[in-house]
């Protein structure tokens, strides 16, 4: 029997606020613990929240770049439960009143199929605190956190519309790629910032009814993402098949060193946790003209920027793909656009060649780098000119890089001038002919492919610097003779 398979995601992302959502605490990764702490996020009776405007505009920017409805009234509602990182024993979040709703992303999955998956809810919540747990049962203890506790957070669901482990892997890349670009998040799955449950069901394929849903919890990683879902895939399958489907909604943690999925807990329903509006929060009331100032802001998009180097630049998909991915790659390439007047195309390899693999070399982002688009602009000129090879070019290129010196200075510096002075080269092709008469005269005797090791010789002697075209020509009217 066939399967099929739906997937749900549901998508914690911090913003990139300098405060905490609710009180004047430092959102800081990586301090000392519990220095960015007061009694507000340490949940101390009679403090009471205030709601920091920034995160308000970062949750609506995050819903307009995913073309959501925002919400001109939405409310906050705690959500109780206990755990010992959560001080005040409710989280403040939004229940059925959220920030933004209905909002789409387009992603193509690996069939080539272009995929709307609809974005149910964002909506604006706290981080709870950290715990460390050390050692098991009676000996072991655990620490407690709360730098984290308080930190504001949005939360995007999706619609069930995913088919498949791989374009859920897909659309959270693509959903990073866009949080990252209108500078929302930076979405760094490692340090807890972008964080992913995924809910999957199968069922027999024709159905209309969905499968029981189980709730994957502490996936941090895409791959860990992506294996967690066809592992559940495939077991869900098997018990389908087995006639024993799932009796109940399950929580399950991945194990990734087994690379299995684990039974946690039956999956909580919305009704345990007795949400009711915060009575502490007035409620959310937005202002239209502040929410098209925030669309009026926003940058263009990776796709619209992808299209546009299409139909502008003549890149390939690929090529579009490649610049337009990340921001700061894609205002790299365009900055040294503008003082290059040259091909597209040229400075399109440039950055995804030599300076994309010092990049990833020295694990910095472009704007890290030393090496600005003036430089690159100018070296580029250099070429075109026929001051410096293109194989010389490499060699400037990677030490513009570590020095963020300019092109001129380094090529003066280490006398890399390209030479194209022809009675120079002239005297020089003629000593080279006169080393190796063999390939001399297989030339002569129509074997053409020995100018390409007579070429070589020439290059191989001025250590690159001579002008390969001009050594070309001087050889054939040499051999012509
Ligand atoms: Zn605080």
């Amino acid at each position: 029997m066939n399967y099929e398979t739906v997937i749900g995601l549901e998508v914690h992302v911090e913003l990139k606020t300098e405060a905490k959502v609710f009180c004047g605490c430092a959102a800081r990764f990586g301090s000392e613990p519990n220095t960015h702490v007061c009694p507000g996020c340490l949940g101390m009776p009679g403090a009471l929240p205030v709601l920091n405007k920034k995160a308000v505009e970062l949750c609506i920017k995050a819903g307009l770049a995913l073309q959501c409805r925002i919400a001109p009234f939405s409310r906050f509602d705690r959500k109780q439960y206990f755990y010992p990182d959560l001080p005040q024993a409710y989280q403040i979040t939004q229940d059925d009143l959220p920030l933004c709703t209905g909002g789409k992303l387009k992603i193509v999955n690996p069939g080539g199929e272009e995929r709307i998956i609809r974005i149910n809810r964002i909506h604006l919540e706290e981080e709870a605190g950290r715990t460390y747990h050390s050692g098991i049962g009676a000996t072991g203890y655990s620490l407690l956190d709360f730098n984290r506790s308080g930190l504001a957070l949005i939360e995007i669901v999706t619609e069930p519309d995913l088919r498949s482990p791989a374009e859920a892997r897909i659309f959270l890349e693509k959903l990073q790629e866009i949080l990252r670009y209108v500078e929302v998040s930076d979405c760094k799955m490692e340090e807890g910032s972008f964080r992913c449950d995924a809910n999957i069901s199968v069922h027999p394929a024709g159905s209309q009814e969905f499968g029981r849903r189980m709730e994957l919890k502490n996936l941090n990683s895409f791959k860990a993402i992506q294996a967690a879902l066809a592992y559940e895939e495939n077991r869900l399958g098997s018990l389908l098949a087995a006639g024993t489907p799932p009796v109940q909604e399950e929580s399950r943690g991945w194990d990734e060193t087994r690379g299995m999925t684990f039974f946690m807990r039956p999956k909580e329903k919305a009704s345990d946790y007795r949400y009711f509006p915060d009575p502490d929060l007035p409620p959310l009331v937005i202002a239209e003209e502040w929410v098209e100032k925030i669309r009026e802001d926003l940058p263009e998009l990776p796709e619209e920027k992808k299209n546009r180097y299409m139909k502008e630049y003549g890149l390939s998909a690929q090529d579009a793909d490649l610049l337009g991915g990340s921001r700061e790659t894609a205002e790299f390439f365009e900055a040294t656009l503008r003082l290059y007047p040259g091909e597209a195309k040229t400075v399109a390899n440039w950055v995804m060649g030599e300076f994309a693999r010092l990049l990833n070399l020295e694990k910095l982002t472009p704007a890290q780098s030393k090496l600005k688009p003036e430089a690159l602009a100018a070296m580029l000129q250099m070429i075109d000119a026929g001051e410096i090879s293109g194989k010389i070019a490499k060699t400037v290129f990677e030490e513009m890089f570590y020095s963020g010196k300019s092109p001129r200075e380094i090529v003066e510096e280490k006398g890399l001038v390209q030479i194209s002075d022809e009675s120079q080269l002239a005297a020089l092709v003629r000593g080279i002919l006169a080393k190796h008469p063999g390939p001399v005269a297989d030339y002569r005797a129509g074997k053409t492919k020995a100018l390409g090791f007579l070429v070589g010789q020439v290059m191989k002697e001025t250590k690159g610097k001579a002008n390969p075209g001009l050594v070309n020509k001087l050889l054939r009217e040499e051999l012509e003779k």
